[in-house]
C-alpha cells in the first residue's frame, strides 16, 4: 500500500512541505500541476490541494495524513489527530487594531465588528472571555477592512507584522501561536502506521539535525580537559593527535540555542581553528 499525504498546492507551505520530503530522501517525479504525484522511492502518494481542504480531506480518509497549519485544523475542527509538529509555516493569528489604538484587554472588543478568516477560533476567544462582538467573515484581505469601514479591528495571522503595519493596524493580543502540523485520520492501519512511523523517523532526523552544528577544532593539549568539559557531545567528543606536538583535533555537536556561548568559551579557553558544519541529518 502507498500512504496518501495532502500537501498545499501553492502557498506558504508548499515549498517547505516539498523541501522537507526531499530531505527525507523522497523522490517526487511528477510535477505539481497535477493532483496527485507519487513518490519513487517510498511508499507514499501526494496529493496537492487547498490548505482549508486538507483536514476535511484526512478526516474522509480521502488522504491518510496531511501537512497544514494548526490554525487550519484548529479552525475546522474536523475529527483527525495532530500527530507531529514539523517546525515551518511560523505564524499567529492575532487581534489588531488600529495604531492609535489602545487595547486594553478582551473588553476592548466588547460590541466591535471583528473582521476574519477564523470566525471559529475567534468566537472561541470571546467566549472564554465572556466578551459579545460582532464577527464578519471575510475569506482574503482582511487586513484592509478597518480601512474601508467594514470592521474595527480584525484578527488574522501575523508573522512579521508588516502587512498590518502599511495598513495602519498594529498587532495587539495573540489568540494562537501555530506551525505546520503533520495530521492523521483516526482509523490507522497497522500498515499504514508503519510507513508513518519510518516517515516521522526520517523527518525527525532532519530537524534534529537542522538544531545542531558539528564542531571541530584544534586544542594546547595542556587545556584539553577544559575544553572537552565545555563540549556536550553526543557521547563524548572525538579527540585525535594532531602532527603538531602538544596540540589535539577535538570533534563534537553543538545545539544551535547555545552555539555562541559555547564557542566564545572554547575560545577563551585556548581552541584555535574553529570548524564549524552543518549537519545534513542526525540519526541517534
Ligand atoms: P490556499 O489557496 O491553499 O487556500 P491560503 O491563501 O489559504 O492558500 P497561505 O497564505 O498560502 O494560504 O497560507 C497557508 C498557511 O501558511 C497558513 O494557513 C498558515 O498556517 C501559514 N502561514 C505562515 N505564515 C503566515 C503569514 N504570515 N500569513 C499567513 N499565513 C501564514
Ligand atoms: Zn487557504
Amino acid at each position: 500500500m502507498k500512504l496518501k499525504l495532502a500537501i498545499q498546492k501553492s502557498g506558504r507551505l508548499h515549498d517547505d512541505s516539498m523541501k522537507l520530503l526531499k530531505e527525507c530522501g523522497i523522490d517526487i517525479s511528477n510535477g505539481v500541476n497535477k493532483l496527485k504525484a507519487e513518490a519513487a522511492n517510498f511508499p507514499i502518494e501526494l496529493f496537492f490541494l487547498r490548505d482549508d481542504d486538507i483536514p476535511q480531506y484526512v478526516e474522509d480518509g480521502v488522504a491518510d495524513i496531511g501537512f497544514v497549519g494548526e490554525n487550519v485544523v484548529y479552525e475546522k475542527n474536523k475529527k483527525v489527530d495532530v500527530a507531529y509538529a514539523l517546525g515551518f509555516g511560523k505564524c499567529r493569528l492575532s487581534f489588531a487594531v488600529r495604531k492609535e489604538e489602545n487595547f486594553s484587554g478582551p473588553q476592548f472588543l466588547a460590541g466591535k465588528r471583528i473582521a476574519t478568516s477564523y470566525p471559529v477560533l475567534v468566537q472561541e476567544y470571546l467566549n472564554k472571555n465572556k466578551v459579545k462582538a460582532e464577527i464578519h467573515e471575510i475569506s482574503g484581505s482582511v487586513e484592509i477592512a478597518p480601512g474601508i469601514g467594514l470592521a474595527d479591528v480584525v484578527c488574522d495571522l501575523v508573522s512579521s507584522g508588516s502587512t498590518l503595519f502599511m495598513n495602519g493596524l498594529k498587532e495587539a493580543e495573540t489568540i494562537l501561536a501555530s506551525q505546520a502540523v503533520l495530521i492523521k485520520r483516526k482509523d490507522f492501519g497497522t500498515e499504514a502506521q508503519s510507513i508513518l512511523e519510518r516517515l516521522l523517523f526520517r523527518i525527525e532526523s532532519v530537524k534534529k539535525a537542522k538544531k545542531n552544528k558539528y564542531v571541530l577544532l584544534n586544542a594546547p593539549n595542556d587545556q584539553l580537559e577544559k575544553i572537552i568539559s565545555l563540549l556536550p557531545g553526543m557521547k563524548s567528543p572525538t579527540v585525535l593527535p594532531l602532527a603538531s606536538p602538544g596540540w589535539s583535533s577535538v570533534h563534537s555537536v553543538i545545539a544551535e540555542s547555545d552555539f555562541w556561548d559555547i564557542i566564545e568559551q572554547l575560545k577563551g579557553a585556548g581552541a584555535e581553528g574553529i570548524l564549524v558544519v552543518p549537519i545534513e541529518k542526525m540519526i541517534l
